[in-house]
């Protein structure tokens, strides 16, 4: 489900945002952001880091480890990342 979510594209041209988060609570713990380009930001303090490739990380709130991959994103756009919440 969801694969057609990826070659969204707004009007504007901008590449489509997604939100990689916790589920743990409603709403959502946001851990990080990423675009369909295979760019993760991540928002620490005043900073936004711009990561490629893998990134792992802990929720704040429940203290589980979440692994974001987009390593093959680069490679085929049209990959959905979509639900690597493990
Ligand atoms: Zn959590």
């Amino acid at each position: 489900m969801g694969t057609a979510r990826s070659r969204e594209r707004r009007a504007s041209g901008r590449p489509s945002v997604f939100r990689w988060e916790c589920r743990c609570q409603e709403p959502p713990q946001l851990l990080a952001t990423y675009d369909e380009g295979g760019r993760i930001n991540i928002k620490v303090r005043d900073r936004y880091w711009h990561v490629f490739g893998l990134v792992r990380t802990i929720c704040p709130r429940c203290g589980a480890e979440h692994l974001l991959d987009l390593r093959s994103v680069r490679d085929e756009p049209a990959a959905d990342p979509a639900g690597l919440g493990t």
